[in-house]
């Protein structure tokens, strides 16, 4: 096990290769964008091999969400560096007049990265792109519960980046205590809320700044006008891909009670098509622990059940589940699932889904919307909290790196991807720049009766 002492030595020497400034040029940070980029090439089969092990991820899903996910952020984040790093030119007011006014980036400094183990290769390198991005040094932590991805994230980090640049470092929860004792600039983690919790509590010993990026119950609504064919097909995908364990799945369905056995005959019927009657022998994702198997099925009632229900721990193995005729007081409604268990609940009116949301322990962290009616979609995104969703789809507003991703409330805060990931991991530093050739007496004592011009100015 890694000691304090040598944790305290790997961030005081990033924060003296820092403050060397030699990661602030752009020529460096792009030397060690494309060098990731070609490492993880390299190690792309190994980390295919590593999902399927931890996570049992069939390979198609393995590479559109982890490897393609990663390769696809790395080429975006490397053809847009230039650009994202030039001040920004803000407009100048009335009052400070004449002068120019700019943002500039400038990195944060040495930053802790802490993963989850849902998507252990897409959430590790998608905060350290951007940290490289934006000019800083990182420390990684990935999950102990993907044991496989996080040796080879150690191989491929220790074998293409200096320590005093970039440094893994392993552990379960002691070494993470041990982590967050140090001082670091920015921690950005991405995990549930209570761990959450825990990290922003150490933070502020520090007053370091951070960026949570957690979990949360996200509904999904189906009106009585959705495509009931479209909606099921994307819905499950959107449910059961890494069998569950993903953060923005939805993690309950409301339906209008005027489709609700449309619904569910149709959902079942998607996941007989789709997965067969054996979903263990389909390309179907596992659990990541017995823990976290015995966790999810104890969240069934399979009096509930309508399809699935079925598991075997040796093979951390949960069939697509759906349970129907939940409410509330269901055990599963309690907290976040984070499996293939999908509870459907029904409404009559919007104030139901309002009720059914505002009692729920936490903000959503996504919300999906099925309809086909503008005003319907727009009094359901106006009137419900939640980070981020898609109206007729599931998950898809992640895969747009234009679009920041971030939750509210309790279910994060910060946010990242594409541009908003470089300012994520950046100070925006806001400068004027004033004439000399003009200078306004207004200001400078005595101010005599100047008080009665700056209230025409300052009204
Ligand atoms: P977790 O909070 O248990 O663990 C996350 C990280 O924190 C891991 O590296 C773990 O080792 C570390 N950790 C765990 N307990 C700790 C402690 N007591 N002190 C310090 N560090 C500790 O989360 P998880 O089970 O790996 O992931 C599932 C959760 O993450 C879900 O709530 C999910 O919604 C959320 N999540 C959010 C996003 C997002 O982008 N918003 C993405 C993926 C997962």
């Amino acid at each position: 096990m890694i000691n304090e002492q040598e944790i305290a030595n790997i961030v005081k020497k990033q924060r003296d290769f820092f403050n060397s400034k030699t990661t602030m040029g752009y020529d460096f940070r792009i030397d060690q964008l494309k060098k990731l980029k070609a490492g993880f090439k390299r190690y792309e089969n190994r980390f295919l091999d590593a999902l399927k092990k931890d996570l049992g991820k069939p390979e198609f899903e393995a590479y559109s969400t982890e490897i393609g996910f990663t390769l696809h952020d790395l080429s975006g984040t490397i053809k847009k560096l230039k650009r994202w790093m030039k001040p920004k030119k803000i407009k100048t007011n009335a009052l400070t007049q004449p002068s120019s006014s700019k943002i500039h980036y400038t990195p944060l400094g040495v930053n802790l990265i802490i993963a989850p183990f849902n998507y252990p290769v897409q959430l590790t390198f998608a905060p350290l792109i951007a940290a490289i991005a934006a000019g800083n040094t990182a420390v990684v932590k990935t999950s102990e519960l993907t044991e496989a991805c996080s040796n080879v994230t150690k191989d491929l980090i220790e074998e293409i980046f200096d320590p005093e640049y970039v440094a893994y470092v392993p552990g379960e929860i002691p070494e993470t205590t041990l982590l967050l004792k140090q001082k670091f600039d920015h921690i950005f983690f991405t995990g549930s809320p209570m761990v959450g919790s825990i990290v922003m509590q150490a933070a502020a010993k520090n007053l370091t700044p951070v960026t949570l990026e957690l979990g949360g119950k996200s509904p999904c609504i189906v009106h009585s006008d959705a495509k009931i064919d479209i909606a099921v097909n994307r819905i499950v995908f959107g449910k059961f891909m890494n069998a569950g364990q993903t953060c923005v799945a939805p993690d309950y369905i409301v339906v209008h009670k005027d489709v609700k056995e449309t619904f569910l005959s149709k959902i079942k019927d998607r996941i007989e098509n789709l997965y067969g009657d054996d979903p263990s022998k389909a390309d179907y994702g596992r659990i990541v622990s017995e823990r976290h198997l015995e966790r999810i099925v104890s969240l069934i009632d399979q009096e509930k059940v309508l399809i699935g229900g079925d598991f075997n721990k040796a093979d951390r193995y949960i069939s697509p589940t759906i349970m129907q005729d939940v409410t509330l007081d269901d055990k599963v409604m309690g907290d976040e699932i984070f499996g293939p268990v999908l509870p459907v609940l029904e409404y009559n009116s919007f104030e139901d889904v309002y009720d059914i949301i505002s009692r729920l322990p936490q903000h959503p962290l996504a919300c999906y919307i099925f309809s086909e009616n503008k005003k319907v979609q727009d009094e359901l995104i106006k009137n419900i909290q939640f980070g981020g969703g898609c109206v007729n789809h599931c998950i898809q507003h992640l895969v747009n790196p234009n679009l920041p991703f971030g939750g509210v409330g309790e279910s994060g805060i910060g946010a990242y991807h594409g541009f908003e990931g470089f300012k994520c991991f950046s100070h925006k530093k806001s400068v004027l720049k004033a004439v000399t050739w003009f200078d306004l007496k207004l200001i400078y004592p005595p101010y005599k009766n100047k008080i009665n011009l700056l209230k025409l100015i300052m009204k």
